[in-house]
Parts: structure tokens; sequence; C-alpha cells
């Protein structure tokens, strides 16, 4: 490489931009020729810069500094060096010396991870800023909630023109997304150092927060990767199977249910710092794609002041670097921006500006050859400059190109600072006034609801985003708009509820019940959290970027209304800060009983109390005046103060019976749960982890290999959860694995190289092998004895296709089309177990199925039939009801054909039963527990397309085989942290695993 060619090209850009700064009038992005240059780190920046049109003139030198080191001092080389890749724990110590080396950085300490490492944030900006950040911090809170200046804006005016902005910048969420840390150390330093006019006025009007590593458990096993294929280098690495303790990639979809330690981090430090923006570092598409701009829908629930401010923003970084002759900068590109549940959507939702890089990265440090698909290097209208087609990369060009698109936009919204401070104060203004705006007042969610336990859950949810939630300390009433009639699409269909309210109505709601008020800053989360999503099937974008439906009082089947009625503002009620479901034991007796509304805090109890003698009613009763659902607790052989004690933590209300109820009752057991996992992909089943571990559900985590080497599994397990796998995981790769017959192995464990790979999880010497054949016989053999394996999804399919259940098929669906949409289910069997303390209606997650039909033939496919179905009566004489005849006999009645459901198995009929060897005794078929609703009542919120493909078939089935059963769902039941409606399904399944015939029609002899 031609060391001096470079150099020269690149000065030549410095000259234009100086010209450029002359005729406008804006500072030219160039360094201070009084400032001297630390020569040894500015030889390597162009030696490892592979291009010279991959750096710009802000970033193809270093600054020197005589008392503030370089990241070299802690790297031991430079930022973007090939086979430096540094640990959280450099990062931080780095970040640490500079604190210590100029008053213009200080660093923060954030929370920790769930494997307790620290997170950090750290603050770069002048001396005085850095001194005065409590003055500061009071100002930005004055704008953040325009309340506290009685929404006046000419005070705002004054705030605006004294506040300092902040700009937060947050590195690495995705693990194998390795660029950003070294980037941002550098970055860190030349915010400090650099003495340049551009560099100045960014220190001085702004201040620069930065959390360099978000995942930082997944970092440093992304690190330790890394160092394994440092010691290896022939050999193939292991990929990364684990980010953080629970998900992968999904760590940028928590930011809805706030599960993850990480999320609520970085929202309290956007939230508590009153950040204007929140701009989230990531690498897959060459060479930087700001795809904050990108594709319609947008989040129906934003500002639009903000859509203008990522075009503002956005577009002014393209052409920024457009100028400095970088290849491959674009922005639009085909991300949607409709889910909130990404990181940086916490400041779209917050009244900031959400914006995130996708830049363009090795998976590593070390330099490539790296060629790209030709949609990836085609000029679009949006892409003038697009990247080359095959190209040297090494992690320096991707730190030059984080760095310098980072450096504009930083110097762009500081020139514009004081649009963006009032835009910030405008967005939480019109935020306050959305109950008189767009509406609604506010969401009710009453006291009387019957699941008080998940109504809290959803309320922390809300307060975890910094959402005020209050209390109503009377009852009121308040008007509820008129519907309008809901003709559907095809005209004669009506919905199954009885005819929707023409004219308004009126609710009454009781004391104590919650407030959700619109008037307040962060209105805008809530009401989208709580409101409904529609998601066209017309829509022009066709390929939905994730989740398209996320109603958080469906998921969690709590009660919430929306009431547009603005006099619901003027109940007298209290701000609540710890809403918490009343528990404990009431009454006198020795019998308590727990009414069961299917809520978690169940399974929880029955675990807790490990020595009580529990036992499930299997018919609804009435006892001292309560009525108690089917399901319901009695709890015996247990210390009323141990009780109380623990059903009061829970929210769990308790009564005391003067004698036990004269109904039938089985044993509630705390079954000891296997959970496996494969080493393809642990994110899916990564939320159930964390819904057990919140839960208090004990369980032993192995992988498909290990459960395979389990001689009797029946010996130690009750029951086996297969969670999903993600992607559709079928028979090949969770059998077979990954191909072992060519290749080394890939061990996922702890080594000198190695030390923080395991973690908490799982390890084993080679992830290639799958469950094998004869992990497939163990499970079978597991579920033969009696055990019950419950599985969902892509495991559903699997269990089918392996035969583990007869009387159950999969249809591929043709046009059906379901991305992450919340979906209406009905209960079919409300005496199973399964479905203990539900109600008729429901609302599930669904990702496009599996479609389930049920035979009552062994062996057989669903319930296509060959040739036109023949419903009404054939051509021939006669009318519609005036039968047709056969000429030359007399003619004979045809018998009834029999009837069923689509997610009942077809009557056997007596042709099959002619040497029926196949047909399943009725005591043996699947047990339908809940399907999913009719065509016209299924979405509730997203998009469904061809709905009417999985309408009405079963949803959750339960299929006896041998002695025990397979449970399994077509929903999702564990996702995300958003669908605690439905854990108590799988719970359900968990707790009453030996007596799931209970209530069965046709249970065996
Ligand atoms: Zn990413």
């Amino acid at each position: 490489m031609n060391l001096m060619k470079r150099t020269t090209v690149a000065c030549a850009f410095c000259f234009v931009a100086a010209a450029v700064a002359l005729a406008d009038g804006e500072t030219a992005p160039a360094r201070d020729p009084k400032q001297p240059v630390d020569t040894a780190y500015t030889e390597r920046i162009h030696r490892y810069t592979t291009q010279p049109y991959f750096t710009s003139p802000l970033v193809d030198y270093l600054p020197a500094s005589k008392t503030v080191p370089t990241p070299q001092t802690v790297l031991g080389d430079i930022s973007g060096a090939p086979g430096i890749l540094p640990y959280a724990e450099d990062v931080y110590k780095y970040m640490r010396l500079l604190e210590k080396a100029t008053p213009r950085v200080k660093v923060f300490s954030i929370g920790k991870t769930e494997e307790g490492r620290e997170m950090i944030a750290v603050a770069v900006s002048s001396e005085e800023n850095i001194k005065n950040l409590e003055e500061n911090r009071a100002r930005l809170a004055k704008l953040a909630d325009p309340r506290t200046i009685k929404l006046d804006d000419a005070e705002a005016d004054k705030l605006v023109a004294q506040a300092v902005p902040i700009y937060y910048i947050t590195g690495t969420i995705h693990s194998p997304e390795t660029g950003a840390p070294t980037a941002l150390m550098e970055l860190a330093y030349r915010l400090a150092v650099d003495e340049s006019p551009y560099i100045k006025e960014i220190r001085d009007g702004t201040l620069t927060l930065i959390t360099p590593v978000v995942e930082v458990d997944g970092r440093d096993r992304m690190v330790d990767i890394y160092k394994w294929h440092l010691a290896h280098p022939k050999e193939f690495f292991p990929w990364l199977v684990y980010w953080g303790k629970y998900v992968a990639h999904d760590n940028n979809r928590d930011a809805m249910g706030v599960t993850l330690k990480l999320t609520e981090n970085v929202l309290n430090t956007y939230v508590g710092w009153k950040a204007q923006v929140l701009h989230d570092l990531h690498e897959s598409v060459p060479y930087l794609y700001d795809n904050t701009i990108g594709d319609e829908p947008y989040n129906a629930w934003i500002d639009p002041i903000l859509a203008d401010e990522w075009q503002i923003i956005g577009w002014n970084n393209v052409s920024a670097m457009t100028k400095f002759g970088m290849p491959g900068v674009f922005t639009h590109g085909d991300f949607d921006t409709w889910s909130p549940g990404y990181l940086m959507f916490i400041a779209a939702l917050h009244n900031g500006i959400s914006r995130l890089y996708e830049t363009f990265g090795n998976g590593g440090a070390d330099t490539e050859e790296r060629t790209l698909q030709p949609e990836d290097y085609a000029r679009t209208w949006y892409r003038q400059n697009p990247p080359l087609p095959k190209v040297l990369w090494s992690q320096r060009d991707n730190n030059n190109y984080e760095e310098t698109a980072l450096l504009t936009s930083l110097h762009f919204f500081n020139e514009n600072k004081r649009m963006f401070l009032k835009n910030f104060y405008l967005k939480a203004k019109r935020s306050t006034m959305k109950p008189g705006a767009e509406g609604p007042a506010a969401y009710v969610l009453p006291a009387d609801d019957p699941r008080l336990g998940l109504q809290a859950e959803l309320l922390q949810v809300l307060l975890k985003q910094a959402v005020e939630v209050s209390r109503a300390k009377a009852a009121f009433t308040v008007t509820l708009p008129a519907k309008k009639s809901k003709e559907s699409v095809k005209g004669k269909e009506k919905k199954e509820e009885k005819a929707e309210p023409s004219t308004p109505t009126t609710r009454e709601f009781p004391a104590g019940s919650y407030v959700i008020r619109m008037d307040q800053p962060y209105s805008r989360i809530a009401d989208a959290l709580l409101d409904h999503q529609y998601w066209s099937p017309d829509d022009p974008q066709k390929t939905p970027y994730d989740d398209t439906g996320w109603t958080f009082g469906e998921l969690f089947h709590v009660q919430v209304t929306r009431v547009t009625d603005t006099k619901v503002l003027d109940v007298p009620m209290d701000r609540v800060t710890e809403p918490r479901a009343p528990g404990g034991v009431k009454g006198d007796g020795t019998v308590f009983a727990i009414n069961n509304s299917a809520e978690p805090a169940l399974a929880t109890l029955r675990y807790r109390l490990k020595n009580a003698a529990i036992e499930a009613a299997e018919e609804p009763f009435e006892s001292g005046g309560k009525k108690f659902n089917r399901g319901s607790f009695l709890v015996r052989n247990v210390n009323r103060a141990d009780l109380d004690r623990t059903a009061s933590e829970l929210g769990v209300q308790v009564s005391a019976l003067g004698s036990a109820p004269s109904v039938k009752t089985h044993a509630v057991h705390a079954a000891r749960v296997a959970f496996i996992h494969t080493w393809l992909s642990t994110q899916t089943e990564g939320w159930w982890r964390l819904a057990l571990d919140r839960l208090g559900i004990p369980y032993d985590y192995m992988s498909t290999q290990t459960v395979a080497k389990i001689p009797d599994l029946n010996a130690k397990y009750d029951v086996i959860l297969f969670p999903p796998v993600g992607f559709n995981a079928g028979v090949n790769p969770v059998v077979n694995g990954i191909p072992t017959a060519w290749g080394n192995p890939l061990p996922w464990k702890n080594t000198p190289e190695t030390p923080n790979l395991v973690g908490k999880n799982d390890s084993t010497d080679d992830m290639r092998p799958g469950l094998g054949w004869e992990g497939v016989a163990r499970l079978q053999e597991f579920v033969q004895k009696g055990g019950v394996l419950l599985t969902a999804t892509d495991t559903s399919s699997l269990a089918l296709a392996l035969g583990f259940a007869d009387g159950i098929s999969t249809q591929n669906a043709n046009k059906m089309k379901i991305i992450g949409s919340v979906l209406g289910t009905r209960l079919v069997d409300d005496a199973s177990p399964i479905a203990y303390g539900y109600d008729e209606k429901g609302a599930a997650y669904c990702d496009n199925g599996p479609i389930f039909s049920l035979s009552s033939i062994a062996g057989q496919r669903g319930r296509r039939r060959l040739g036109p179905e023949i419903h009404a009566r054939p051509t021939g004489r006669g009318s519609m009801d005036d039968p047709d005849f056969n000429v030359g006999r007399i003619s004979v009645e045809a018998p009834e054909e029999p009837k069923a459901e689509t997610w009942e198995s077809p009557p056997v009929m007596n042709e099959q039963k002619r040497n029926g060897f196949r047909v399943i005794p009725a005591a043996l078929r699947p047990r339908v527990i809940f399907r999913y609703a009719d065509g016209k009542d299924l979405l509730i919120s997203g998009l469904v397309e061809g709905g009417d493909e999985i309408a009405q078939h079963p949803a959750v089935v339960d299929a006896p085989s041998g002695k025990g059963h397979v449970v399994l769902f077509s929903i999702n039941p564990v996702y995300r942290g958003e669908t605690w409606g439905t854990y108590s399904i799988v719970l359900n399944t968990i707790l009453n695993f030996d007596s799931l015939n209970a209530g069965r029609k046709d249970a065996p002899q």
C-alpha cells in the first residue's frame, strides 16, 4: 500500500472542505494545524486503513496530548488494529484512565448485567459542562416535563438557550458486531483532546454520553471466541450460541417489556439524564447504513416532529460523508420503523430522537477480503455511491466509518441544538396535551379485574418505562364512544359478539382502579404498549422487519379500557410507585382455598411451599359465599403464618374455609422439570428460561446431547420442556446437528483462552452433534412410560415429524401471513387442567403457526378431501328444499353426514371402521384445549393475511401417548416478556403433569 498517496488524497479532501467552510461559514472538518499529531498512532491508522477512501479528515490522524493517554495504553495497539478485541473490562479501564487524566471526562456506573458485570456511561464535554452537570440536568428536566413550567413556551425558550443537550451513544448490544468499543474509546479521546474548531464546538456545546458496551456478558464471550480463534488460526471456531445469559439478537427487542438488565440500565440512563438522542451502533450492512429513516410503515405513536428529525439528521449525515468521498453511506433502505422493541426506540417514545447505524464488520478484528451480493453493491436512488463489490476490510475501516459518522452527526446536532432542544420540549409538551389532541385521555385498569397479579405485572412494565401510574380514590363513571358498525369485508358475516352499541355508553369503575393518564410527558410509550396495532395486508411493505402486534393488555390477559372522555382526568387519584396485588390469608378455618384465574403466581406458590399438600378442584365450587373456578387450589399441611407471608409476597389471595368443599380433586405436585436446548440457537428458549427464573420455577437445563445420554429420564423428571429452537429448525438440524464428517470439534467450554464462555449456562466439547436418534428414542420412551413432553411452534412440528403423537398433522400455509401478531383464541375444553383459570375468550402470540389438524385415524394427514366439497344438494329436479329423484327407482334418503368442527377430529366413518386397525381408540385421541378464534375474530393486533388457513384450528393440544402425554403449542406462550397471560398454560401443564386426563370425557380406563 502506498502510504504517501493515501495521505495526499486525505489532505486534498481537507483542502476542499476548508474551501467549503470559507464559502458558507461552516466550520471545516479539519484538524488544528497548531496542535501536534501523535505520529506513531497516526502512522498506524494509515497502515490499517485498507483504502484511502475508507477514511476522512476527521479520523485520519490522532491529536497528541502530553497528559491524556490514547487507547494504545490499554490496547497495546491503536483502536481498530488487527487482532485486537478488548474485553469490556479493558474498555472501562481506558475510560477511567481518561477520567483521571482530564476533567472533560467522567465515568458513571449504570448498573449490572444478569451475570454481575458492570455497565458504564462515559460523559465527555468541556470542563465547564462536566462541572455543571447537575444544573444542566435540572434545566433539561424542566424541558422534559413541561408541566413543571406550566407549558410556558417563553420559559422553555430561556431554558433552551442555556441548556447543553445530551447525545447518548450505545455500542455493541449485538456481540458479534465487534467494532464499536474501540471506535468509542478513540471517539472519547478525540472529543476530550482535539483542539480543532470542529471538535471543540462539539465539546463546548454538547455533552456526549457513551455506553461503550451494552451487552457486556456477550462481549466477553465474543472476545473469548476471538481469542480462541487467534490461538487456533487454522481451525473453524465456535459460533456465539449464547450472548447474554438469556437471549442473543433479541436483546434488541426488549424495549417494550424491559425484562433484561441492559434495557433497564440504558432506559434509566437515557431518562435519568434527560438525553435528547439515543444512538445505537450495529454492524451488518456495508458500509454505513443509517437505518433510522428506514421505510414505512412508521410506528403510529411517534410524534411527527420525530419523523422529521430522523430525516434532517440522517440526510445530513449521508451528505457530510458523501463529501468526504466515503462510499457505501446511505439511509432509507428496507427497515420499517413499526415495532418499538428496539433499544434505540426508548428515545423515540420518550420524546427524544432514536438513531441506529449498521456498519460493516468482520465479526472480530481480522482483516479480510469480503465479497458482496449484487443487492448490496447496486446503485439505488438512496445509495448513489454504493459499496464496492469486493474489498479488503479491516476493523480500522469500520472504526473510521463509525467515528466519522458520529462526529459529523454530533457536529450537525450541536450546530442545530437549539432547534433540537426546542423540539425535545415540544414533543414533551405535545405528549402532555395528548388527551385534548388525538387522545385518548387515559387507560383504565379496573380494580375488580380477576387477575390482579397480572395487572400488577403490567403496571410494573409501565413504571419501568417511567410512566406515571395513578389510582382512583373513589368509583367513577366515564362515557365510552359509540362503536362504528363493523361490517365484515365480505358483508355477510357478523362478529360472534352481540351487536356493538351504536350510541355512547357509560362505564363505572370501582375505587382503586388504576389510571394511566395521557397528560404526562411519557404518555406515548404507554399508549403504544396498551393500544391495538393494525398492519394492513395491503400495506406496500410486504416484509415486516419484526413483530406487527404487541398489545400488552391482551397478551397479559388483563382488562385495559381506552378512555377518550377527558372527565377521567378530574377523578381524584394518587400516584402509585409500587402497585401490588393484594395477597394473604383471610377468614377462619384450616382448609385454605385459592381461586384459580390462571395467574403464574400460583405456580410460584406451589414451588415455594414445598411441604404443603396442594390439590386442585376438578369442578368449580362455592364456599363461604365465594365462587371458585375449576382448578382452584386447596392447601393443607401448612402453617397459616407461612402461607400468609408467601401469599402476601406473591399477591395471592387465600380464603381460609371452615371445611373442605365436596368437590373432586387431584394432587398438584411440584413437578421435576428438565428443560432442553439445542446448540443451534438458544435465544427463543432463552425467553422461557427468563420467565421461569422470574417465577422461581426450578428446572434442569440441558442440551439435546445431554438428554440423549440420560438412561432413565422418568426416574429424574416428570416434565420435559422443549421450547422453540427458532428459524423453524426441523428434524435434520435438531437430530443430526451440524455435520461432523469434516472440520474440527467446536467446543463451548471454559479454557484459559475462553474464561467467560460458559457463564451460567451450559457447556460441551463439541457443539456440532444434535439430539441423535438415540436421543429421539429416549424422549419417546420417556413419554411412553408416563412423562409429559411440552413443545411449542417448531419443536411441535418436530415432535409430529418424529411421530411422537398420533392423530395430529401440520399443514403448510398457502397464503397465510401472520408476522408476530396477537391472535384471538377460544377455550375448547375447560375441564382440562391445562386450561385451569382461563376464560372462554383469550389472546395469544402467534408467528405463522404451525397449523394443526386432527384425525382419529393414525398416520392419516389432515382433513383434506379430493374433489369438490358438496354441501348443498346437487343439480337435478326440484328446488333447494324439494329433493331430487332417480328416474326408475324409489329414491332413498342419504344418511346424515356426521359433522365436526375445524378443531375436532372428523368422526370415524363406517367405511373406516372396517378392519379399522388404524382407528385411534377414543381415549387415546388428541384433546384440543385451546383453538384459534374464527376467521373474523382472529386478528386482535398486528398483521393477519390469509388467516382462514389457521382460524379455528387447534392452538394447544394434549396428545396422550403410551402412559404419558405430548402437549403441543401452535402459539408461542412464552415470548419476550410480553405474553404473561399465556404463561399459565405451560405452568398448568407442569403442575398437573400426572392428572392431565382429569375431566376427559372419554378418559382411559
Ligand atoms: Zn445488530
